[in-house]
């Protein structure tokens, strides 16, 4: 069986599939792949752009670890079985008055997959996925199952918020949740120099602030996204009639229009001004999960890196540069967002406040050129890669860049130690 990721960058042929049902039956497999000196990668819903998730070995689907499995409303913890899809997470919290703190673009991850690579959503007062984990249950690389907790091993915590699936297969997952909110949206467009001269005051300006910027254009679509009471009336459109637009301009439109620019190249800066006009979308309060996601059904390829907040003018500037004096033409617009700093040891956002510039590309483009040339902007500006997206960093060059790499490498050496979890990727970044 050939197993593919959504954005058809990476491709791998496991030897067996299995889909185990419980802890016992995970500590099993890799306990006998440990002894047999097989390899064994957890893959969650494919949505990494990086090689993090190919398994070289035999391939762990946990499709059938979902749910939610505790919930203490007095420290507002919730324990979710490591396959259940983001997407499930808003309607399981709800009937407790909790939320998650703040969600990436799409729910369609696993949370296991989320927490592994860091993935974030945007708000200087929050971190990732991962950073809200307060206890987690995993098959280590010799079968066994461990406990990490405030109480129980706690100084694994920062290794486990983002593990890149090198310590362990994650079983279950405890997050901090928030007390139930709504969002208000509000999205515009406006001229993107001044939204770069006044990037910091921005993104700490709101809750919840992002930007996105087509090529050839001068504006930036600001998104400012502002929490409010889980009782404040809705506003705007409906949630149906909502996604039914987004369906039709976001990715019905969008695909044709992408395919057509990637037959002609010539058409795509005039669909990127006119995207740009559309891109906005309506004013509207509803249930925050309702609020922060939207579908992406129009396959691409992305890298993503963090660099320091105040960086991100220099860096986007330097990269504007770039992309208009190579005249590449490219419909996929840049997207920009801001993170609170984290203690996670492979956290793109460790230690630092964060400012993020992803890159897209449609997926029948070849975005090698592109992206090696924005990638060594990103590095002259501090940057850090998203474990989860297109780069092409080796553990040597991100030693200086992450001074915890090697405290991650020692966990790794205590809970993996043949490395039962290896791949080719986690080779080439940890070592
Ligand atoms: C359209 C799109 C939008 C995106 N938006 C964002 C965004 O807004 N913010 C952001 O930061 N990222 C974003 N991403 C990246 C995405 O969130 C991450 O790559 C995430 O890891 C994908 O989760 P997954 O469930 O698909 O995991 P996979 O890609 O399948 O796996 C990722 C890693 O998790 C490991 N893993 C999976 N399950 C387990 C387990 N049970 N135990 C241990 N390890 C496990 C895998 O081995 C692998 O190392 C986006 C990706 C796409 C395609």
């Amino acid at each position: 069986m050939t197993w593919r990721n959504w954005g058809r960058s990476q491709r791998a042929t496991p030897t067996a599939v299995l889909a185990p049902a419980d802890a016992d039956e995970i500590a099993g497999i890799v306990r006998s792949a440990h002894e047999r000196g097989e390899r064994v990668k957890a893959v969650g819903a494919g949505h990494s752009f990086s090689a993090v998730a190919v398994a070289p070995g035999i391939q762990l689907d946990l499709a059938s670890l979902t749910g939610l499995l505790a919930i203490d409303a007095t420290t507002r913890e919730a324990t979710f079985a490591a396959g259940t899809p983001l997407h499930a997470v808003g309607d399981l919290l709800a009937p407790h008055g909790l939320a998650l703190e703040s969600m990436g673009d799409i729910d369609r991850q696993t949370i296991a997959g989320a927490v592994a690579t860091g993935t974030h959503g945007t708000g200087l007062a929050f971190g990732s996925i991962g950073s809200t984990i307060t206890a987690a249950t995993l098959v280590t690389g010799t079968g066994d199952v461990l406990r990490v907790s405030a109480t129980e091993h706690p100084d694994l915590l920062p290794a486990v918020r983002l593990g890149v699936g090198a310590l362990g297969v994650l079983v279950d997952v405890t997050l901090r949740c928030a007390p139930a909110f709504t969002l208000h949206a509000v999205e515009r467009v406006e001229p993107l120099d001044a939204v770069l001269d006044a990037w910091r005051e921005r993104a700490g300006g709101a809750d919840h602030v992002e930007w996105y910027w087509f090529h050839g254009t001068d504006a930036a679509i600001t998104m400012t996204r502002t929490r409010g009471p889980a009782d404040a009336p809705p506003i705007g459109p409906g949630r149906i009639r909502r996604l039914a637009e987004r369906e039709l301009l976001a990715n019905g439109a969008w695909a044709a229009l992408c395919g057509a620019a990637s037959a002609v190249p010539a058409l795509a800066p005039s669909i990127a001004r006119a995207a740009s006009t559309q891109f906005a979308g309506p004013e509207v309060r509803d249930r925050s999960d309702r609020v922060f996601v939207a579908p992406r059904r129009v396959r691409f390829r992305e890298m993503e890196y963090g660099m320091p907040l105040d960086a991100v003018p220099s860096a986007f500037r330097a990269m504007r540069a770039l992309v208009e004096r190579r005249g590449w033409r490219i419909t996929f617009p840049v997207e920009v967002r801001a993170v609170a700093a984290d203690d996670a040891l492979l956290s793109t956002a460790h230690g630092r406040e964060t400012g993020y510039v992803a890159v897209h590309r449609y997926w029948r483009e070849d975005p090698r050129a592109h992206f090696a040339e924005v990638e060594r902007i990103m590095l002259d500006h501090d940057g850090r890669p998203h474990w989860g997206k297109l780069h092409t960093q080796t553990a040597a060059d991100l030693e200086p860049r992450l001074p915890t790499l090697a405290d991650f490498r020692a966990v790794r050496d205590r809970l993996d130690p043949d490395r039962t979890f290896d791949n080719p990727y986690l080779r080439r970044t940890i070592g």
